[in-house]
C-alpha cells in the first residue's frame, strides 16, 4: 500500500473529476449504506401499522424508494465515468513515463531485458496498475463510508430498539471475514508476478517470430514455432488460471461467512421477538455492511497485483541513467573533431572489452579499424558518442573530456552510419530529414543527391513521399544504406563513424555507396569499421584490433609489410 502511494498523487491533474467523482461516490454510498436501511425502517411500519391507509398517502411512502435508488445509480453511475476517465489519464501519464524512461537509459540496460519483457511491462503493467489505481482510489474511500453508514445505522437502530445484539453479531463476524482475505492475497501476489513475467515470454516470442517471419519459412520452421508458442500459452494459461482462482475467491468466500452472519442474526431477532418490520431494514443495513467489506477484500487483491505490476514497472521506472550530463558540462555547438583516448578500458560487466587504449584521432583525417571480430572494434566506435560509459582512462574531444560536453551537443557532432540501417515507418522524405530537422527540401535533395539516392527515390511513384514501411522493409538493402548516407550527409557533422555492411550489395550499388563515401568522409573525423579494401583504402591510418587492445597502427602498405597479424587478417577476411 505504502509502495503505491507516490502513484497516487498523479491523480493531481485530473483534481476535479476525482473530487466529482469522490462526491458521486459519497451519495452512493451513503444511498446505500445508510438510505436504504433507513427508508424502509420508516416506510414499513407506517405500511403495516396503520389499517386506513390512502392510495396516495401509499403511493407517496413507497415512492421513496425509486427516489432513492435513482439517487445511488446516479451517484454509482457519475463515479464509475469519471472514476475511468481519471484512471485513463493516469495510464497516458504512466505509459509516457515509461517509454520515456526508455528514451534515456543507457544501451546495455536492453542487453538484459529483451524488447517482449519491456513492452508487455509497458503495456500489460501500466494497464494493472492503472485498474489499481482506479479501484483503489474510489472503492478506498467509498466502501469505508458505505461501511461506516450502514454501521451508523445499525449502531442507532440498536440503541433506540432491538439491543446490541445485531451490532455484536456483526462485529464478531468482520474479523472472520479478514483472514481469508489475508490468505489468498498471499498467494495471489507471488502468481500474479509470475504471471506478469510469461506475459512477457510470450509477447517476446511473438515479436521475435514476426521479425524472423523470413527465416521462419526458409528453415522449415513454421510447426516448430507452433508448438512452442503452444507451449508457452499453456504455461501461461495455467498461471493465470491460479490468479483467477485466488482472486475471485475472494469474494465468494467474505459471502459465504457474511450469510452466516445474516442467518444467525435473523435467528437472534426470532427469539427475541423483533417484529418483521423491524427485522427487514436491519437485514438491509447488514447487508450493506458486509458488501463494503466484500469489495475492500477483493480491493486487497486488486492491490497485491497491483504491486506486482508495480514492481515491475520499477525495475524501468528506478534504474538509474547512468550516462548523464555532468552538472558542469558545456554546450560545444561545433568541434574540429579530434578525438584522443588516453589509458581508455572498458569493460561490458565480464571482463575487460578494451584495455588501455590510447590513440589520437586528428581532425579531418580517416582512421580504419582493423581486426578479427569479437576484437572490440564497434565496442571502441561506440565510445566516442557515449553509448557505452568508459571504465577507465578519458576520452578528450579538441581537448575536452567528453564528460564535460552536453550529451545532446556531443551527439549532435557525430553522424553515425550502421551496417543494419533502421529507418522508421515514415516517408523517405522524414527519414532523412530526421537527422537535422528543420533542413529545407533543397537541403534533403541534395544530401540524397550526394548519397546516389535522389534519383532511385524520384523512380518511386510517390517520389520522396513514398512510405518505407517497418524498419524500411519496402526498400533494398542498398537503398536503406544509400538513405542513411543521405541523412550523415545532411546532418554534417564534424565525425563520422561508419560500421561498414559485411553483406554484400549488387555491383552498382556498391560502387554508388563507395563515391558517396568518399565524398562524405572529405574533412571529417572518420572512424570506419572496415571489411572492404576499397574502404580501407580509404583511410590516412589503420588501427589494428587484437583482443581490445590497439596491437598495431600504420598505413595499409607499411602494415601489410611489417604486421604479420594485419597480413593475415587481411588476406583471411578481405579480398
Ligand atoms: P568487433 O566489433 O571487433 O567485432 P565488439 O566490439 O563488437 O567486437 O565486441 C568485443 C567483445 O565485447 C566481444 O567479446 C563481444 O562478445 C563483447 N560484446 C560486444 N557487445 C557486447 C554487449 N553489448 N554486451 C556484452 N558483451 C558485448
Amino acid at each position: 500500500m505504502k509502495k503505491l502511494l507516490p502513484y497516487f498523487y498523479l491523480l493531481k491533474t485530473v483534481k476535479f473529476a476525482f473530487l466529482g467523482a469522490l462526491l458521486a461516490g459519497l451519495i452512493y454510498a451513503a444511498t446505500s449504506g445508510f438510505g436504504l436501511a433507513y427508508i424502509l425502517q420508516d416506510i414499513l411500519p407506517k405500511l403495516y401499522g396503520e389499517v386506513d391507509i390512502s392510495n396516495w398517502a401509499l403511493l407517496l411512502l413507497v415512492a421513496q424508494l425509486p427516489l432513492v435508488f435513482s439517487l445511488r445509480a446516479i451517484g454509482g453511475y457519475l463515479n464509475a465515468v469519471l472514476i475511468t476517465y481519471c484512471g485513463l489519464k493516469i495510464l497516458e501519464e504512466i505509459r509516457l513515463r515509461v517509454f520515456g524512461k526508455l528514451q534515456y537509459l543507457q544501451l546495455s540496460f536492453f542487453q538484459k531485458h529483451n524488447s517482449g519483457d519491456l513492452l508487455s511491462r509497458s503495456m500489460n503493467d501500466t494497464a494493472i496498475l492503472q485498474q489499481t489505481i482506479i479501484q483503489g482510489s474510489n472503492d478506498l474511500l467509498v466502501q469505508p463510508f458505505t461501511l461506516l453508514a450502514a454501521v451508523v445505522f445499525l449502531v442507532w437502530t440498536a440503541l433506540q430498539n432491538t439491543g446490541l445484539g445485531f451490532v455484536l453479531l456483526f462485529l464478531l463476524m468482520v474479523p472472520a471475514c479478514v483472514m481469508p482475505i489475508r490468505h489468498l492475497a498471499r498467494k495471489l501476489i507471488q502468481r500474479a508476478k509470475e504471471l506478469q513475467k510469461e506475459m512477457g515470454v510470450v509477447t517476446e516470442y511473438e515479436r521475435e517470430n514476426l521479425t524472423a517471419i523470413r527465416e521462419v519459412r526458409a528453415f522449415n520452421l513454421e510447426d516448430e514455432q507452433i508448438e512452442g508458442f503452444r507451449k508457452l500459452l499453456q504455461k501461461f494459461f495455467s498461471l493465470q488460471l491460479k490468479v483467477t482462482k485466488y482472486f475471485k475467491a475472494i469474494a465468494p468466500s467474505i459471502e459465504f461467512i457474511t450469510s452466516v452472519g445474516l442467518a444467525l442474526a435473523i435467528f437472534y431477532a426470532r427469539k427475541t421477538d423483533i417484529t418483521l418490520e423491524e427485522v427487514v431494514p436491519l437485514v438491509v443495513a447488514l447487508y450493506f455492511a458486509y458488501d463494503p467489506i466484500k469489495k475492500i477484500g477483493v480491493l486487497h487483491g486488486q492491490f497485491k497485483k497491483g504491486l506486482a505490476s508495480l514492481e515491475r514497472l520499477e525495475t524501468i521506472l528506478d534504474e538509474p541513467i547512468a550516462i548523464t550530463d555532468d552538472p558542469d558540462a558545456l554546450a560545444v555547438e561545433k568541434v574540429e573533431g579530434e578525438i584522443r583516448f588516453q589509458k581508455v578500458g572498458f569493460s561490458y560487466g565480464e571482463g575487460p572489452v578494451l584495455k588501455d587504449i590510447d590513440c589520437v584521432l586528428e581532425a579531418g583525417r580517416v582512421y580504419a579499424l582493423v581486426g578479427p571480430s569479437g576484437a572490440g572494434k564497434s565496442t571502441f566506435a561506440n565510445l566516442v558518442p557515449r553509448f557505452f560509459e568508459i571504465s577507465t582512462g578519458s576520452i578528450l574531444m579538441d581537448g575536452i573530456d567528453l564528460h564535460k560536453i552536453k550529451l545532446r551537443n556531443l551527439r549532435q557532432q557525430i553522424s553515425l552510419v550502421s551496417q543494419d540501417p533502421i529507418l522508421f515507418n515514415d516517408t523517405i522524405y522524414n527519414n532523412i530529414l530526421l537527422s537535422r530537422p528543420g533542413s529545407s527540401e533543397g537541403e534533403i535533395h541534395e544530401a540524397a543527391r550526394k548519397a546516389y539516392a535522389h534519383s532511385f527515390i524520384t523512380d518511386f511513384e510517390n517520389g520522396y513521399d513514398t512510405q518505407v514501411g517497418d524498419r524500411g522493409a519496402r526498400l533494398s538493402g542498398g537503398q536503406k544504406q544509400r538513405i542513411t548516407l543521405a541523412r550523415a550527409f545532411l546532418k554534417n557533422a564534424p565525425i563520422l563513424i561508419l560500421d561498414e555492411a559485411t553483406s554484400a550489395l549488387d555491383g552498382e550499388s556498391e560502387r554508388q555507396i563507395h563515391d558517396a563515401l568518399v565524398e562524405l568522409v572529405r574533412g571529417k573525423t572518420v572512424i570506419i569499421i572496415a571489411h572492404r579494401f576499397s574502404t580501407i583504402q580509404m583511410a590516412n591510418m589503420i588501427f589494428v584490433f587484437d583482443e581490445g587492445k590497439i596491437i598495431d597502427r600504420g598505413t595499409h602498405d607499411q602494415l601489410h609489410k611489417s604486421c604479420s597479424f594485419y597480413r593475415n587478417v587481411y588476406d583471411n577476411r578481405l579480398s
